[in-house]
């Protein structure tokens, strides 16, 4: 099995280390991840500027740029001719549960090999300091072991999102859907020596919807590993029925 491991947290974080270690009994490993932190970098990939690629030791690559760009270089470039047969993101210092989805660079790498048609999994760790990896990573080479051996298949344009909670002797996990979380919306203001004002956005979790099933019940409220299985189409199939039939005045309605 040829396995290719990124993160968003940068190519010397820890998180990435434990995976590795816990992954190379599998078969050849090749490590492609940004030389310094892109958390929240999203699905953001670089065309303004050139991207370089350092070798830091045997399959051990670093790259000034951000997880897509990392995935995309090694699919496309620098494993082009023996391309892997799984994708693995992580260990994340922190969750990526319900919407953080959206703004995570550790699940856009997932998403990016998802789309240039590698079986991919996200893996983060919702602990805070000290990190203990260990449960996150034996859980990750058991997955991609499964996947590995064909009996967990991933479809095209499909990948898993998982967040393992922060105790020592987890064993538990739950197939599950996104949940939903709040962070309180915070802004602070604050004022820079020359009175001009600056912002910090984002803050700590607040709390999270009960939803039965959802990736937030599962690892807060259950104390369990979540699995979930993400797809790349994001239409709203339901509205798109709903809206089928609705006109516009002044513009004909096409068919395609
Ligand atoms: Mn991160």
């Amino acid at each position: 099995m040829r396995l290719l491991l990124t993160n968003d947290d940068g190519i010397d974080s820890p998180g990435i280390a434990a995976l590795a270690a816990a992954v190379a009994e599998l078969g050849e490993v090749t490590v492609v991840a940004p030389d310094r932190e892109q958390s929240a970098a999203s699905h953001a990939i670089t065309l303004s500027r050139p991207l370089r690629v350092q070798t830091l030791g045997e399959r051990r690559f670093a790259v000034d740029g951000t997880p897509t760009d990392c995935v995309y270089l090694a699919l496309n470039h620098l494993l082009k001719d023996a391309r892997p047969d799984l994708v693995v993101s992580g260990i994340n210092k922190g969750s990526n549960l319900a919407d953080d989805v959206t703004y995570s660079g550790t699940v856009a790498a997932a998403v990016e090999a998802a789309m240039l048609g590698v079986p991919s999994f996200a893996i983060s760790l919702a602990a805070r300091p000290p990190w203990n990896f260990g449960p996150a990573a034996r859980f990750a080479r058991a997955l991609a072991a499964e996947i590995g051996n064909g009996k967990i298949a991933l479809p095209p344009q499909t990948l898993l999102n998982v967040n393992v909670p922060p105790r020592a002797d987890v064993s538990r996990f739950a197939w599950t859907r996104l949940g939903r979380r709040s962070y309180g919306n915070m802004v602070e203001e604050r004022r820079d020596p020359r009175g001009r004002s600056y912002y910090w956005i984002g803050g700590d979790e607040l709390m999270h919807q009960n939803i039965p099933g959802s990736d937030c019940n599962a690892l807060v409220d259950g104390g369990m590993i979540s699995v979930t299985p993400l797809h790349l189409d994001v239409t709203a199939h339901g509205l798109l029925d709903a809206f089928s039939a609705l006109s516009l005045p002044g513009f004909e309605r096409g068919t395609v």
